[in-house]
């Protein structure tokens, strides 16, 4: 069964989504990453364009988790 398609969480964005954004309080740090094909109360899903321009409150770290290094991703044997 296919899951309905998912929108950028932004009121006034139509955009699909293509980023999921999650948060963790405690340690005031946010996280960028590849689109979640679980929905996730603790997520929040987000387009492109919007995922790009994310800005974190002050004090918060942004971890952009689909900026990988190329030299570090897992080779294939
Ligand atoms: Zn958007």
């Amino acid at each position: 069964m296919a899951s309905p398609a998912r929108h950028c969480a932004k009121p006034t964005c139509e955009n699909l989504a293509a980023a999921t954004l999650s948060y963790q309080y405690e340690t005031a740090t946010v996280w960028v990453e590849h689109l979640h094909h679980d929905d996730h109360p603790m997520i929040h899903d987000l387009c492109l364009r919007h995922a790009d321009s994310m800005v974190v409150p002050l004090g918060w770290d942004l971890q952009d988790m689909r900026e990988s290094a190329p030299g570090a991703l897992p080779k294939a044997s």
